[in-house]
């Protein structure tokens, strides 16, 4: 029995995520006292498959079909469930990305598995094998026992963090059948519409509502996400104004986000807000009505004027 660890990649580069992917697959793999393989599908150079080997994968499967140069859900899905029955693994790791949300389950039913999406601690081998997940769109916490013997899990991006863990990596070209029913669309080109913070991975998040009053005041949001290298967000009226495109929408119905900072400035609160941002590590909220929900549940708050605190907060930080 072994771990595998699917590793995704952006232009050929694997992000903070993947890298604690590998570093939580690897210790998975410690405590079962077996082996971690990675699989990475795409063009990824050798260097970089190399890198692995710093978190703990001693192998890592590198699956160059020209077919799958881009994500194909269900073709990865396919291709993943088969280097795991390959490599004798009973556990798949991956990181619950965007991409991650849709693998899990396809390789789950593929391999027969239960799975655990959102997990954010270690599995608990005491009373069997017991992950402590996030539930309902982040609002609470449910631990999960799975009796399968395969075993599928989804880690959150920022919940366990990235730990060095060195052995040498052996990359193995790995050339899998692909079934013609799997590539019933195939993604020619992705075009990247930003080169801002992406924000699923985003440690730091500076994030705007409508207490901003319009899309013209947003220069100083993106001016101290600039100055603190951080990703913008912004709650759903927001986005659904079309003030800023949705792919920057946090929440129930948006994405859900845990960075170690999230600032949230003229944003109430909502239940429905708070579901994809509460598990940030630390909240600053910036809101000009003492009562407003959000500062329940911040951990710093400034009550005042956004356009006054703000600039302030940008001259501070521009000053040092
Ligand atoms: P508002 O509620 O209008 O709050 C604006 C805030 O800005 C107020 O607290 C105000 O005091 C403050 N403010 C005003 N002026 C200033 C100023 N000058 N300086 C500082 N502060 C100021 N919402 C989400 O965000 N994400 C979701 O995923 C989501 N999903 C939903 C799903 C469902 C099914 C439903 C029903 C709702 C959902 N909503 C979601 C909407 C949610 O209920 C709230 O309506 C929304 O989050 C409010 O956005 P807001 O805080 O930006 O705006």
């Amino acid at each position: 029995m072994s771990v595998l660890v699917y590793v995704e990649h952006a232009d050929g580069k694997f992000k903070k995520s993947v890298y604690e992917a590998v570093s939580y697959a690897k210790a998975i793999a410690n405590q079962q006292n077996t082996n971690l393989t990675a699989i990475s599908i795409g063009n990824v150079a050798e260097g970089e498959l190399k890198e692995l080997g710093k978190y703990g994968a001693s192998k890592v499967l590198n699956v160059t079909v020209e077919q799958l140069k881009n994500f194909v859900n269900q073709a990865y899905g396919s291709v993943i469930a088969e280097a795991a029955k390959k490599e004798n693994a009973d556990i798949v790791v991956l990181s619950n990305s965007f991409s991650g949300k849709g693998l899990a389950p396809r390789i789950a039913v593929k391999l027969k598995a239960g799975l655990i999406d959102g997990a954010v601690e270690l599995p608990n081998f005491d009373g069997g094998f017991s992950v402590k997940k996030t539930a309902f769109s982040g609002k609470a916490f449910a631990i999960t026992t799975l009796t399968s013997a395969n075993k599928v899990i989804a880690l959150n991006p920022n919940a366990f963090g990235v730990k060095e863990n060195a052995v040498d990596a052996t990359i193995e070209a790995y050339s899998p059948e692909i079934k013609a029913t799997d590539l019933t669309a195939i993604v020619k080109e992705i075009v990247r519409a930003t080169d801002k913070v992406s924000l699923p991975d985003a440690e730091l998040v500076v994030s705007g509502g409508r207490g901003l009053k319009g899309p013209e005041n947003w220069g100083m949001i993106e001016e101290l996400a600039d100055l603190l290298g951080a990703a913008t967000a912004c709650s759903k009226p927001v986005s659904d104004a079309d003030w800023r495109p949705h792919s920057e929408h946090v929440g129930q119905t948006g994405i859900a986000i845990s960075p170690n900072l999230y600032i949230a400035i003229g944003i109430s609160g909502a239940i429905q807000h708070l579901a994809g941002v509460s598990s940030s590590k630390v909240i600053v909220v910036i809101n000009k009505d003492p009562e407003a929900p959000f500062f329940k549940v911040a951990d710093y708050g400034i009550v005042g004027d956004a356009f006054e605190v703000v600039p302030k907060i940008i001259a501070a930080l521009k000053a040092h």
